[in-house]
């Protein structure tokens, strides 16, 4: 045990004893943290660390020794029947694994587990007499929470009576939260009234339930009795207190733990959520006993999406009261269980700068540059704020710390500011009146529409390179080397002013260019990028007639436009020459489509890519499509998780352009499931209904050998 202990280190237990408490208080009595639980986590676990190097420097009152959250005004205080108590966590197997040494040496051998999700939420107690709801309360410190019973009559998930056979005395412990979408349209809400949105759904659970609805209805009888109220106040108030009210009953209940009971014996985690089920009361359908914790632990991680509402972690508890009993507890947490926590997906970071992107169509489109961070296991640093009324309704200003998650755990998304972060020094995002990349001047396409545009498609460099990346890519051309790099050297080193050039490319043109040629014994030779591209030029000229359309950047014509156009027309000199109303009346085409087709083709440096293209060899008939969407006619594709290089959409278009149809959700219909990196629930559902389950090498022979061997490799006939 280090007893000398240095000013340095003095110093800095107290900075991190002070920190974690000025955090405590924002997380737990504002329910409006300033720093992402990462960050929280980290400092608290860098005290932990201080004081095990130097046990005199903890004092009784140290943040470790105790549960975060103490009793708070507004509500009266409630002690509890027995202490509740927090979690120690673990961040990664090592970890978890000294967790297990130290359970087994305690009890001499290995116990059995039983694992639960860590659910993102408000702890609460609730306390039944005779089976009749006495009192709910929150955790506060432990032993004394806020009362909080009259606002969980609101909570339809709280039973007010419980069926069965309760027990005279049930303490029970849950966990009071919001499904993820719930919690969306929550945010949603609050941010339209002006609100900056809640960090997480734990904070949105507590500050909703921490309300005093009770004083709102007293506000409201004396409203009605003062007849100075106007009708319009009275109104708002009342439409007030109906919303705190409805978003109560969309709180959530999950009860994971057992306090005081009396006139029941009980031997285990289990047998007592077994009881709690029987008495009405709300038990999760995901816990396990007898489990593999490791096991446990990796599968949630990939599943975590799967559940309804968020999980930040999985909890692992010994299930035998007795062996917990002789585990016991420290002050702040019980030994015979530990929280497994998981890669956080929502973290805050500093915004930098919001810049715009012009895109393929000319939308101007506002973006966050973010101070690099890890969010669910990848770095960030960019984020597409949309348009500009995203970025006001979002209320971020330049300089403020963001909450940023990812949604979906691929797209990064800026959910907010931290305003309670702010200096003073953040300024306003200004949308710029011109083109960044050409200089002209954008505006909105018509009266009403939100994104603007800059209105130079022909010549402004960023959208010819845009389009030029569009068309190498896997749901237009699938041409290998035109990537964004490879479409801006094009553009920027002068060797295309426009797309209708592309296929005109030569050897002799790349030569000029810095990113095609390498220098050999100082003489300049094109490189692999150069020769990528030209040899995947000439395959990409022969590509199915749709493709070709989808190519072109016909505004709102995609792969399924594209190809009903090009089923139907099987020219595009038969769409290009085909009157609007023909056109709409199409399956899938309509007007809007129909007019963009018209416009399109109005232009002559447009049809001149036509006529460019066609020139140089380029497919312009449908012949090639129809032999080839034999291979998968009649077959039903469901494709869930990424797959080693296919895009969702170059996945599904790869089986369209064999004649099958790709659907979104798994029957007894579908005749392959396709499962990728990261499966969503659709796995789960094509193994329920015996559906044949594809991998990637699977989904190679279903695409070049069709169905029946891709169902041969399977094993089946
Ligand atoms: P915790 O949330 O890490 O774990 C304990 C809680 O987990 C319990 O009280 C219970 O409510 C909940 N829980 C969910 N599912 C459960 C299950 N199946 N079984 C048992 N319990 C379950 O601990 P805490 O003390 O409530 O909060 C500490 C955490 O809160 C920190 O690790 C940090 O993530 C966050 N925090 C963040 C800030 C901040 O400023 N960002 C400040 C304070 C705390």
């Amino acid at each position: 045990m280090a007893t000398d202990i240095s000013a340095r280190d003095r110093a800095r237990w107290v900075e991190l004893v002070e920190q974690i408490e000025l955090h405590r208080r924002h997380y737990y009595l504002q329910d409006k943290p300033v720093i992402s639980d990462q960050e929280y986590d980290k400092l608290f676990r860098e005290l932990i660390l201080l004081e095990e190097k130097f046990p005199l420097l903890q004092t009784a009152d140290s943040p470790t020794l105790s549960v975060g959250g103490a009793k708070a005004e507004p509500f009266e205080p409630i002690e509890h029947l027995t202490r509740m108590y927090s979690l120690d966590n673990v961040f990664d197997d090592a970890e978890l694994e000294s967790w297990r040494n130290r359970i087994v040496k305690d009890l001499g051998a290995e116990p059995v587990y039983l694992g639960e999700l860590k659910i993102d939420g408000l702890a609460v107690d609730l306390v039944y007499r005779n089976g009749m709801l006495a009192s709910v309360a929150t955790r506060g410190d432990g032993r004394v929470g806020e009362d909080v019973t009259y606002n969980s009559q609101f909570i339809t998930a709280i039973p007010r009576a419980l069926t069965g056979n309760p027990p005279k005395l049930l303490e029970v412990r849950g966990e009071i939260y919001f499904t993820l979408a719930d919690f969306d349209k929550l945010n949603g809400e609050v941010v339209a009234l002006g609100k900056s949105a809640f960090a997480n759904p734990r904070n949105a659970a507590a500050g909703s339930l921490r309300q005093r609805i009770d004083r709102r209805e007293e506000e409201i009888v004396k409203a009605t009795n003062n007849p100075k109220t106007s009708t319009a106040k009275l109104a708002s108030l009342r439409d007030d207190l109906t919303h705190a009210q409805r978003i109560l009953s969309s709180l959530q209940l999950t009860v994971h733990g057992i306090g005081a009971v009396e006139g029941v014996e009980l031997d285990s985690q289990s047998s007592g959520y077994k009881l709690l089920a029987d008495c009405g009361l709300p038990t999760s359908m995901h816990y396990k006993v007898g489990i593999d914790p490791s096991e446990f632990i990796s599968y949630w991680q990939q599943h975590r999406h799967d559940v309804e509402h968020e999980i930040d972690g999985v909890v692992v508890k010994v299930d035998n009261f007795e062996l917990q009993a002789k585990l016991g507890e420290t002050s702040r947490a019980p030994r015979w269980a530990i929280a497994y926590k998981y890669p956080p997906e929502v973290v805050t970071t500093k915004l930098i700068d919001i810049k715009v992107s012009v895109g393929r169509t000319g939308r101007i489109t506002p973006f966050a540059q973010m101070q690099p961070i890890k969010v669910a296991g990848s770095i960030v640093e960019m984020a597409t704020l949309h348009n500009q009324e995203e970025v006001k309704r979002k209320k971020i200003l330049i300089g403020d710390t963001v909450y940023l998650r990812k949604a979906g755990d691929v797209i990064p998304e800026v959910i907010g500011p931290v305003v309670e972060a702010r200096t003073g020094a953040e300024t306003e995002f200004e949308m710029p009146s011109k083109c960044p990349a050409c200089g002209s001047k954008i505006s909105a396409e018509k009266v009403g529409d939100v994104d603007l545009r800059c209105p130079n498609a022909q010549s402004c460099p960023a959208q010819l390179i845009e389009r030029l990346f569009y068309i190498g890519s896997r749901s237009a051309l699938d041409i290998e080397g035109l990537g964004q790099k490879a479409a801006a050297a094009l553009v920027d080193e002068g060797l295309l002013t426009s797309e209708a050039d592309l296929f005109n490319l030569t050897p002799s043109s790349l030569e000029k260019s810095s990113f095609f040629t390498k220098s050999v014994a100082g003489e300049l030779q094109l490189n692999l990028a150069a020769e990528k591209l030209l040899a995947q030029l000439q395959i990409a000229k022969s590509r199915p007639l749709w493709r070709i359309l989808v190519a072109l950047s016909i505004r709102h014509v995609g792969p399924t436009a594209a190809q009903a156009l090009a089923t139907h027309f099987k020219s595009i000199e038969a769409i290009a020459t085909s009157e609007a109303a023909e056109l709409a009346e199409l399956d899938g085409i309509g007007e809007a489509i129909a007019i963009s087709i018209k416009e399109w083709f109005g232009e002559s440096w447009r049809s001149q890519i036509v006529t460019s293209w066609s020139k140089a060899g380029v497919n312009m008939i449908a012949q090639q499509q129809q032999q080839q969407s034999q291979e998968l006619t009649l077959v039903t594709v469901v494709i869930t998780g990424s797959l080693p290089g296919f895009t969702r959409d170059s996945a599904a278009a790869a089986v369209t352009d064999r004649g099958g149809k790709v659907t979104s959700t798994v029957s007894k219909k579908t005749d392959f499931v396709v499962v990728g990196e990261n499966p969503g629930s659709k796995f789960d559902k094509a193994q329920e209904l015996g559906v044949p389950v594809l991998d990637a090498a699977g989904f190679e022979v279903l695409l070049t050998a069709g169905a029946q061997a891709a169902r041969a490799s399977l094993g089946l006939s």
